[in-house]
């Protein structure tokens, strides 16, 4: 256990003149409230609020943070109140606790609409002041560092967490020391068994590794000597086990492929010699095509910069060299943390400006975003910033997300550039819309005064920005059309049933509108015009039944009529109505049991997805048509029909095997038909009849225990 006394000197080394009285009482006051505490270690509570305390001290924070780590918990497990806080140390350390207690109330690992709501109180809370996230930061590092005392179920939902939420935020902050232990302890919590067997594996490879490192490390040391640069150390090391994971899995590759397993890494004290430094050793050892980064000219949005390179050893091992500068190098480790020991005396505010910029402008683009599930869409790309470097023709440079297209990019420039997007060239070369960009490429965008934007650009525009502006523009047109048409279908009726103006005034209207959940007149008529309402429902809410009976429906209400009386699906009723037409949409064809959205569609009543539709997932619909749904209580009468495609090894007999299988769980077939590949694997693709999605997963279940089955999906049609 660490002492407070250490604690106190380290904090006096980074910062002489600390108020290290401040940090007495708050250590004296913490240790009186937690007393009698105990940790699930065993350990007294104490120990805890010290460790972050020790964290934040690490980072050379100041003793406003340092004493709200030994504070953060007070309000939450003892019966002191924030007042009491700020009456004892001051407004500064109650403002920061105050933010730690509110963030630690937030529920994770519920509804997507609330973790969406916690996400943007995270967020603002960081805006407010940044103190607030590192103490909150270095609380959940230790209790990660501690994660093995609890049960399991606890365990994975915080680490998951921290996966999902907080090393995102290290990251974007630049502080690559705490992500990077972060998301090891992540991974060794939610995967326990590809962590241990990765483990032993990179373990059994050390020995011979560290020998490796050790010589290059010396032949290096001794050329860059003989020409006399200047370096402040070299180190090398083997990749984190999270990094080396990840590549494993997106390269579906083996251990003895991943070229950059151990890396070294320079530090030096000029920017000059950074690439004096790079020149020597593209010079000394061959290096691999396509890995050199320049984050030296082209810094990453939060802030990091070095020289990357991939080299072969003379032996032929592969592998990766980091050469920055020693400031660079604090920045890389501990990001906006780094920056704050300037704050105090020199240089000041402007360098934190980089990284608030960026969450200022996240969060007020996200502003508008009501629906959780794409706020938290817009958040992850936000969050995992993995950039390319695009130019404009003039030279100027622009980042953007991975996979970000030519729209992306005009939108990034602006709004009405965005609008008017009709090509682009890449390059100097035309291309389509929907191109992935290239880090270096040219881009240059072709407008058309008076073109709009279409709606198919959202199925392929990375960046939030883009994707809010393509999405307002077309709601704000489609409303106007929705109030319009609503208008004229009401007003059609109006005259046709003869009924008096005055029963049909604003005033009148407003109120009725109401009763619908509609604020204003036009919002009333856009419910008509979107087909939510009928003209009746209302008419019948303003005037009555009875002055409706008369005329026979003709023309505009025929059709209405028609509209939401038609042979829809009738396993689907939508909440609170009953007169819409609904029907499952064919690209994901729902079946009972599923999560379910829907959403009306013009003319054609309600469009049922399943809630995981990619459709539905990259928001191709508006919000404002979206509608609750829900499965019929009751059996259904009719099965639904689902289509499967079998991936299986060509194995004789098989076929025969999956259709007894099939059978065998009561389940009818109604077509199979077997295509075999040239590699001697092939496909069975068969249609089956399936009561809910309960039955669905049984007979998927049943097919994956069939020998030489690889992998079953659900095809679309
Ligand atoms: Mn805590």
């Amino acid at each position: 256990m660490i002492r407070f006394e250490d604690l106190i000197d380290k904090v006096r080394t980074s910062n002489p003149d600390a108020d290290t009285e401040l940090l007495r009482r708050a250590y004296v006051f913490s240790a009186y409230e937690h007393k009698g505490q105990v940790r699930r270690s065993g350990e007294p509570y104490l120990v805890h609020p010290l460790e972050v305390a020790d964290l934040l001290a690490d980072q050379r924070l100041d003793v406003v943070a340092v004493a709200a780590g030994l504070l953060h918990d007070i309000v939450e497990d003892t019966p002191n109140s924030i007042e009491k806080i700020r009456e004892l140390f001051g407004q500064e350390v109650a403002h920061v606790v105050e933010g730690v207690t509110k963030l630690s109330g937030l529920p994770f690992a519920s509804s997507e609409e609330r973790q969406a709501e916690s996400f943007r109180k995270m967020l603002l809370a960081m805006v407010d002041d940044v103190r607030v996230i590192m103490v909150k930061l270095a609380d959940r590092l230790h209790n990660m560092r501690t994660l093995h005392h609890l049960p399991e179920d606890r365990r994975v939902r915080i680490a998951q967490e921290t996966r999902d939420i907080y090393a995102p935020i290290a990251n974007r902050l630049g502080m690559s020391k705490v992500k990077n232990e972060l998301e090891e302890l992540a991974f060794r919590h939610l995967e326990p068994q590809a962590y241990q067997k990765l483990r032993t594996e990179v373990e059994s490879r050390r020995k011979a590794s560290e020998v490796l490192m050790e010589e290059l490390r010396v032949m290096l040391a001794a050329k860059l000597a003989d020409v006399q640069i200047p370096v402040v150390s070299i180190d090398g090391r083997i990749k984190r086990l999270w990094s080396i994971h990840q590549k494993l899995k997106r390269r579906n590759a083996g251990l003895e492929q991943v070229y950059d397993f151990i890396a070294l890494r320079i530090v030096t004290h000029a920017v000059k010699d950074c690439y004096s430094i790079l020149g020597i050793i593209h010079q000394t050892w061959s290096p691999v095509t396509g890995r050199f980064k320049d984050f030296i000219a082209m810094p990453r949005p939060n802030g990091y910069q070095s020289l990357h390179t991939s080299v072969v050893s003379a032996k032929g091992t592969p592998f990766e060299v980091q050469i920055r500068t020693e400031e660079m190098h604090h920045v890389a480790e501990e990001g906006i943390a780094a920056h704050w020991k300037y704050k105090e005396g020199r240089v000041g505010a402007e360098r934190d400006e980089q990284y608030f910029t960026w969450l200022r402008q996240l969060l007020e683009s996200q502003q508008d975003v009501r629906d959780p599930a794409e706020f938290l869409q817009n958040l992850r790309v936000e969050l995992y910033p993995d950039e390319v470097y695009i130019f404009t023709p003039k030279g100027e440079v622009k980042s953007l997300p991975q996979g970000a297209t030519p729209v992306d990019f005009a939108y990034s420039v602006h709004t009405d550039v965005g609008h008017q997007c009709v090509g682009a060239r890449i390059n100097g070369r035309m291309v389509p819309l929907r191109t992935r960009l290239s880090n270096g490429d040219i881009v240059e965008i072709l407008t058309q005064a008076g073109h709009t934007p279409s709606r198919d650009w959202l199925t392929f525009v990375q960046t939030s920005r883009a994707r809010n502006k393509i999405k307002h523009f077309i709601q704000t047109q489609e409303k106007a059309r929705s109030i319009d048409l609503g208008k004229r279908l009401f007003d059609k009726d109006v005259r046709r049933f003869n009924i008096d103006k005055v029963l049909v005034e604003p005033e009148a209207l407003v109120k009725a509108g109401l009763d619908f959940g509609a604020q204003r007149v036009d919002d009333l008529y856009a419910a008509i015009g979107y087909g939510k309402l009928t003209v009746r429902a209302v008419l019948t809410k303003l005037v009555g039944q009875d002055a409706l009976r008369e005329h026979p429906p003709d023309g505009a209400i025929a059709s209405v009529v028609k509209r939401v009386l038609g042979t829809g699906d009738a396993k689907i009723t939508v909440k609170g109505i009953d007169d819409l037409m609904v029907f499952r949409a064919r690209c994901c064809n729902p079946i009972r049991g599923e999560r379910i959205v829907g959403y009306v569609t013009r003319g054609k009543g309600v469009s049922v997805h399943a809630a995981t539709c990619s459709n539905v997932v990259n928001l191709l619909y508006d919000p404002e048509r979206r509608i609750e749904v829900e499965w019929d209580k009751g059996g259904d009468a009719a099965p639904y029909v689902v289509r499967l495609k079998i991936h299986v090894a060509d194995r004789r007999g098989i076929l025969a095997d999956v259709s007894t299988r099939i059978a065998g769980i009561n389940t009818n077939i109604r077509d199979v038909e077997a295509t075999s590949d040239a590699d001697g694997g092939g496909s069975i693709r068969m249609t089956v009849e399936i009561t809910d999605v309960k039955h669905l997963d049984r007979v998927v279940k049943a097919l994956k225990g069939i020998d030489g089955v690889l992998a079953v999906e659900r095809s679309s049609r």
